[in-house]
C-alpha cells in the first residue's frame, strides 16, 4: 500500500494547536497531514497569509472520518504553498465528487504537466481506499488474473518480466510502483514544473491503474457502488 503520499494541510483555520503531530494512515489517505510531502511548506502549520495569526488545516490523530477536511476553502489564487495545486484538486473533490468537469478544468495559467501530475497522484491516493475495500473480497484464489471484460488479461509490469499476477497482486503491485514513480526524486523533484520526458511517463500509469478501476467495476460492483468508494462515485 502506498503511505508516502499524504494530502495537502495548508494554512486554514484558526484553532491553532500545537503543529507538531503527524498522523499517517493508510486506510485514510485523507487524514493524513503534509510533514513529508514533497518539501512544501504545506504541512509546517505556517502563518497564514495576510492576517498574521496561525492557521491550520489539519486533521488531528482521533478526527472523526465524517470531520476530515472540514476547513473553509480557499481561493487557489490565494494559496501560496508549493502544494497548491494538490490543495486546489483536493478541496474541488471535497466540494463535489461528482463535479468531474469542475474538477478536472485547470486553473487558466496552471501548467498542463503539473496539472496532470497532481491529477494522476490524487487518483493514485484514492485508489489506495478502493484497494483496502478490495482485500476483503477480491482473493488471489477466486480473481487468478487482472481482468475486466473477458477480452483481455493484464500483466503486472512491477517485474522484470511482465506477470500474470493475481488481480489483488496487480492491484498492490501497480499501486507501489506508480507511487514510486510519482515520488521519484529523479523524474519529479519538483512539484511546480515537470520535464516533458517526465510527464509523458504518466500515461503508462494512468493506463494500468485503471485497470484496477475496471477489474472492481466488473467483478466487484457492490463495492464499486458503495459509498464508502468515493473514488468510485468521483469517476462514474
Ligand atoms: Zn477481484
Ligand atoms: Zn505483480
Amino acid at each position: 500500500m502506498v503511505t508516502s503520499m499524504t494530502t495537502t494541510a495548508a494554512a486554514g483555520t484558526s484553532t491553532a494547536a500545537p503543529a507538531s503531530t503527524t498522523a499517517a494512515s493508510n486506510t485514510a489517505p485523507a487524514a493524513t497531514t503534509a510533514a513529508s510531502d514533497g518539501g512544501g511548506s504545506g504541512g509546517s502549520g505556517g502563518i497564514g497569509g495576510n492576517t498574521g495569526t496561525v492557521r491550520l488545516r489539519r486533521n488531528r490523530p482521533g478526527t472523526k472520518s465524517a470531520d476530515l477536511s472540514r476547513w473553509p476553502e480557499e481561493a487557489f489564487d490565494e494559496m501560496d504553498s508549493t502544494l497548491a495545486v494538490q490543495q486546489h484538486i483536493q478541496q474541488l473533490v471535497r466540494r463535489e465528487p461528482a463535479a468531474v468537469e469542475d474538477i478536472l478544468s485547470a486553473p487558466e495559467t496552471q501548467d498542463e504537466g503539473v496539472w496532470k501530475y497532481e491529477h494522476l497522484r490524487q487518483f493514485c491516493m484514492e485508489l489506495n481506499g478502493l484497494a483496502v475495500l478490495l482485500q476483503g473480497e477480491c482473493q488471489p484464489e477466486t480473481c487468478t488474473q487482472m481482468t475486466a471484460t473477458e477480452q483481455w488479461i493484464f500483466l503486472c509490469a512491477a517485474h522484470k518480466t511482465p506477470k500474470e499476477c493475481p488481480a489483488i497482486d496487480y492491484t498492490r503491485h501497480t499501486l507501489d510502483g506508480a507511487a514510486c514513480l510519482l515520488n521519484s526524486n529523479k523524474y519529479f523533484p519538483s512539484r511546480v514544473s515537470i520535464k516533458e520526458s517526465s510527464v509523458a511517463k504518466l500515461g503508462s500509469v494512468c493506463r494500468r491503474v485503471y485497470r484496477i478501476f475496471s477489474h472492481a467495476y466488473f467483478h466487484h460492483r457492490q463495492i464499486f457502488d458503495s459509498n464508502s468508494s468515493k473514488i468510485c462515485r468521483w469517476w462514474k
